[in-house]
This record gives structure tokens, C-alpha cells and sequence, in this order.
């Protein structure tokens, strides 16, 4: 099992970062086997002011199959929150303008139930309990691992489904969330990480355009090269995978609208 860092609080500064020896055990029995599950590629909000600890966890939310988006104000937040873009919220605290609480006050009062995982250096229990109170999902207390983030970010998705959803479907496509495989009229084909979160990514909002850049940015993260092809050459890559058996002519689904980008084309029934 790889153990690296941990985000750490350091005396006399507010977030900061440390490398970690200790903690070992307690990461190994929290572990398990669970961190080489496969993952969909559900949409993450980090409102978090220490630009280090976002630079710190980002890689490895991105690395476990999350698309991260991040934003490092409470007024950002609440706004990229309400925005419905988002599967789940992870909130610090202490963050200019509005803090995490009058945040997540502001989202509960609206009827809006995302999952919120708070982050916090306020560890006392009436912090915690008033996080609860707000209507938080959870309360994660810095310092911490950053496995045990993604434990508590899975294990508060699949509470929140109410069941382990395991494949998504839309048209003719299906998506199998565990093996990664997509199936196409009957064509099935495993997927490359890239490939499944660009297919779900378009088929999560059938008839939208995606343009390249908005690609690059859902599929591959943030500081992309946006002269890169790499979405073209992944979407080839998935024609090839699952557009082998159209014998009827019927063409796959992801559709290429010239100059823009793509999109998940969506007949009507
Ligand atoms: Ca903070």
C-alpha cells in the first residue's frame, strides 16, 4: 500500500503541509483492498483557501477518479454549489468571505441536499457538532490522510445513493461502473480510464456540446495545453473500441460537431 503525506496543520500555521512517517496502521486498517475500486468519475467541489493543501489532495482525488473542481472562497463555493454541477462538496471551514458553516447554511436553506464532507483544523467537539447541525454529511478533522478522504468521499456517496450503483445507461450505451467495460449494441469493450470518464462525462449530459477545452478540463483536470488533441485521439480510440459491429449503419452515439467539440447525441424514442 502506498502511504506518502499527510495534510497537516503545523503550529503557528493555519493549513500547512508535512511529510508523514506515523500513521501507518491506522491508514492500513482503514485501507483495506478498497483503494484500487474502480471508480465513476463523479464530480468533486473543493472550496479550500490553502492553495498547498488543494495542490496537495487534487492529484490524488483526480488519480482515484474524481473530477475536482476547486474554488477558494465561500462565496465561490456557494455559487459553484448551487450551480448543480457537483456530485459532492468538500468544504473547509475557515475560508475568506463566508465560512464553510454560513456556507452550507445558505446551500441547506435553499432544499438543496449535495453531500458536504467538512475539512477542518477546529477539531473541538462543539465545531463538529455544529458542522452536523448544518446539515454536513461528515467532518473530517485536518490533519489528514488523504486516503482517508477518498474512503469517507466513497462511503458517503454510496450512503447517500442508497445502493451501489453499478452502471449507467443512456440510449444503447451502457457504462459498467466496476468493471469499466462500456457496452454498445451489444459490442462490449474495456475502457482506459480516460476513455470511461470522457464517455461518462458526455453521456451524463446527452445532447449537450462539449467543447475540447471543457473536455480536457472535466476528463483530464485543470492547466491542460488546450493545443493538445489528446480528446480527439481518445475519442477515436473509443469509435475504434465499440463502432465495430454497426451493421445496420447506425452511428455512435458521440458525435463530432466540427469546430466545436462533441457531444452524446440522444434520439428520441
Ligand atoms: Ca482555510
Amino acid at each position: 500500500m502506498r502511504l506518502r503525506c499527510r495534510v497537516q496543520q503545523r503550529p503557528g500555521s493555519r493549513d500547512a503541509i508535512a511529510p508523514c512517517g506515523t500513521g501507518a496502521a491506522f491508514a492500513a486498517t482503514q485501507l483495506s483492498n478498497k483503494e484500487h475500486m474502480p471508480l465513476s468519475a463523479s464530480r468533486l467541489l473543493l472550496v479550500e483557501d490553502e492553495v498547498r493543501i488543494a495542490e496537495f489532495v487534487i492529484p490524488d482525488l483526480s488519480a482515484a477518479g474524481f473530477q475536482v473542481t476547486h474554488v477558494k472562497d465561500g462565496a465561490s463555493g456557494l455559487a459553484a454549489i448551487l450551480s448543480g454541477e457537483h456530485d459532492l462538496v468538500i468544504l473547509d471551514v475557515m475560508l475568506p468571505v463566508l465560512d464553510g458553516f454560513e456556507v452550507l447554511a445558505k446551500v441547506r436553506e435553499t432544499g438543496n441536499a449535495i453531500p458536504v464532507i467538512f475539512l477542518s483544523a477546529r477539531n473541538e467537539l462543539p465545531d463538529r457538532l455544529a458542522g452536523f447541525e448544518i446539515g454536513a454529511d461528515d467532518y473530517l478533522p485536518k490533519p489528514f490522510f488523504v486516503e482517508e478522504l477518498i474512503a469517507r468521499i466513497r462511503a458517503v456517496m454510496a450512503r447517500k445513493s442508497g445502493k451501489v450503483i453499478d452502471e449507467i445507461q443512456v440510449g444503447e450505451l451502457t457504462l459498467n461502473l466496476i468493471s469499466r467495460q462500456a457496452n454498445w449494441r451489444g459490442t462490449v469493450a474495456p475502457l482506459s480510464q480516460r476513455e470511461f470518464s470522457l464517455v461518462e462525462c458526455l453521456m451524463r449530459a446527452p445532447n449537450r456540446i462539449f467543447s475540447r477545452q471543457q473536455i480536457l478540463k472535466n476528463v483530464w483536470g485543470i492547466n491542460f495545453n488546450p493545443e493538445t488533441n489528446v480528446v480527439d485521439v481518445c475519442i477515436q480510440r473509443i469509435r475504434k473500441k465499440l463502432n465495430r459491429q454497426a451493421r445496420d449503419g447506425k452511428p455512435f452515439p458521440i458525435e463530432t460537431i466540427r469546430g466545436v467539440g462533441y457531444r452524446f447525441q440522444l434520439e428520441d424514442e
